[in-house]
């Protein structure tokens, strides 16, 4: 086990956040540091102190913006746990 990546590792790398709202399918990718969470906040922490933007739901998964896994994938797992 490696530590949880967190926003400030995402910042470094110059890779963003993705997250997925479960509720109505809203996704989006943001700068890791625009959500006026702290630096240090574990990806996967991120996702308990979401709430969509859209629907305000808080069924929201988070994780890194991955180069060796296309957005399409992301979107066809959770598409499958999802209501969507
Ligand atoms: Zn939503």
């Amino acid at each position: 086990m490696t530590d949880p990546v967190t926003l400030r590792d995402l910042d470094r790398e110059g890779r963003l956040l993705w997250y997925y709202c479960a509720g109505c399918c809203h996704e989006v990718e943001v700068p890791p540091l625009s959500l006026g969470l702290a630096a240090e906040v574990a990806v996967p922490d991120v996702a308990t102190r979401l709430k969509c933007s859209r629907c305000g739901g808080r069924e929201i998964t988070t994780r890194p913006q991955l180069h060796l896994q296309p957005l399409a994938v992301l979107r066809a797992r959770y598409r499958q746990n999802g209501r969507c």
